[in-house]
């Protein structure tokens, strides 16, 4: 019952409403001592086309291999859900604004190069991230968070996807 409420019964990772109710905390305690906040909104690129070339079950297997991938990317203290349909949100504290980067740099490259196969066929799989970085005080309401990291999300895939933009 616990796993139904809070878990995405696809890619086995949080769910948005558990990732918001969890956010609370994290940005709590930041706001107290001073410390960074990060959201980063991660975005599958040209997804679209994956269902359309290659049907809707290889779409889902390539969500699934994104999820485990900045699951395991990720570090364990890092909150990770699917946001959305391709969409996925990630929670970072008590690093620096340089190292939210690297380590959305990070998840992109793990991405980009990890190959995923569908009959046989190399699909290429690659994301654009967002990021907002916010610390003491300044740390608004994570709805503001997760609305200033998709604002970013739009540049990136303005730019041409496949980065991160800040
Ligand atoms: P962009 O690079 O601009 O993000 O292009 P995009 O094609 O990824 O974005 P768009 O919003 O046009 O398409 C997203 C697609 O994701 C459309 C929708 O059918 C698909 N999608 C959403 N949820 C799921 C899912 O659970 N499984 C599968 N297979 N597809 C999904
Ligand atoms: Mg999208
Ligand atoms: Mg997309």
């Amino acid at each position: 019952l616990y796993e139904a409420a809070t878990m995405d019964p696809l890619t086995k990772i949080s769910n948005r409403r558990n990732f918001m109710d969890r956010s609370l905390g994290e940005l709590a305690l930041a706001r107290r001592s001073g410390e960074y906040v990060h959201t980063i909104m991660v975005d599958a690129d040209h997804f679209k086309r994956v269902n359309d070339t290659w049907g809707h079950q290889c779409g889902d297997m390539v969500l699934k291999e994104i999820a485990r991938i900045l699951k395991e990317e990720k570090r364990e203290s890092d909150l990770l859900a699917r946001y959305g349909g391709e969409e996925f949100l990630l929670l970072l504290a008590n690093i620096s604004p340089e190292d939210a980067q690297k380590s959305a740099e990070r998840l992109r490259k793990a991405v980009e190069r990890h190959r995923v196969s569908w009959k046989d066929t190399v699909i290429p799989v690659t994301i654009s991230l967002g990021l907002c970085s916010k610390q003491g005080e300044e740390i608004p309401q994570i709805e503001a968070m997760i609305a200033q990291c998709d604002k970013m999300l739009y540049v990136a895939k303005e730019g041409g996807r496949n980065r991160v933009a800040f």
